[in-house]
């Protein structure tokens, strides 16, 4: 079984949001797969802003940026309605989601951290259902998947870390009957939620965590972050002319890297497979041709 987790880059339109469904749908040909959603492209950073507006008292604000962010995702709908004369609808769940993040952000007073998972955990709320609903079009049968049901996490709000066992119960009660049914799960990134039920964040660029938890409980075969770029580079290719590409890079440099900034993957995103051994390939979502950049133990013993 392979983990597969698609970027915010990957999902910025609707015309990408069906090349994803269609690499999806040619890898679970072979294997099973679980799919695991960012935000669409600049989601996230739209939703903290709404939340910083309300927080300021600056409602005005809040309420117009609120109402683009919707239009912004129901004009996107209709291109994916467009597109294919699929069965799918999903405007009466994209309606809910924004009427309950609407009354969220209206009737909720305190908006301390806890706040703040809750109302930014709705980008990947709201993505998981049109990357399900064009696997659906595309005839492949595939369900969007809260993770606030299967992560279970410490209470650290914006920086929370997996509990293990907890969260290995609910994915073999959740997700394995699924993958057995048939049915592709397409798991919201970058939230869980305490052992009570409140939402919690891992951190910006925390969907490459949840990967890699769901690829530790599962003792999935790997792990697969599809990104716009072909893989790692020794250094930022739109900043530095001579960086150069990386076929492979072991678990300690990719640690390294994370540390010292560079965007390879969210700094906690090893810790629940260098054990395990699983192997992380970055690759990118416009050329899955290419083989990308893996991430493993070394050839060093
Ligand atoms: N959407 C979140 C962010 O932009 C999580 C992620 O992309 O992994 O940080
Ligand atoms: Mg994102």
């Amino acid at each position: 079984m392979k983990i597969m987790k698609f970027g915010g880059a990957s999902l910025a339109d609707a015309q990408k949001i069906y090349h994803v469904a269609g690499v999806i749908k040619n890898f679970a040909r072979e294997e099973k797969v679980i799919i695991v959603v960012s935000a669409f492209l600049g989601v996230t950073d739209r939703l903290i802003s709404i939340y910083q507006n309300y927080k300021a008292n600056q409602i005005e604000n809040g309420v117009k940026e609120l109402q683009d962010l919707h239009d912004f995702h129901f004009d996107i709908a209709r291109e994916i309605q467009k597109n294919k004369n699929g069965p799918c609808s999903f405007f009466d769940s994209l309606s809910q989601l924004f009427a309950q993040l609407t009354a969220y952000v209206t009737f909720h007073r305190d908006y301390g951290k806890e706040a703040f998972d809750h109302i930014v955990s709705y980008g990947e709320r709201i993505s998981s259902t049109f990357v399900a609903c064009a696997l659906q079009n595309l005839g492949v049968t595939a369900k969007p998947i809260e993770s606030s049901k299967v992560i279970v996490t410490t209470d650290k709000f914006g920086d929370a870390r997996v509990l293990i066992p907890q969260t290995r119960n609910q994915a073999e009660r959740v997700l394995l009957p699924m993958l057995i049914q048939g049915i592709i799960p397409v798991f919201t990134g970058y939230f869980g939620a305490t052992l009570d039920g409140r939402i919690t964040t891992f951190g910006r660029g925390g969907s490459d965590y949840s990967a890699t938890i769901l690829a530790h409980v599962l003792d999935a075969q790997e792990v697969i972050l599809w990104k716009e770029v072909d893989g790692v580079f020794s250094a930022d290719p739109k900043k530095n002319g001579s960086a150069r590409f990386l076929a492979e890079i072991s678990y300690k440099k990719a640690a390294e890297m994370a540390k010292n900034g560079a965007k390879v993957l969210h700094p906690q995103a090893l810790e629940p497979i260098i054990d395990k051994k699983i192997v992380v390939w970055v690759k990118n979502t416009f050329r899955p041709e290419l083989a990308g950049t893996k991430i493993w133990q070394g050839n060093k013993t």
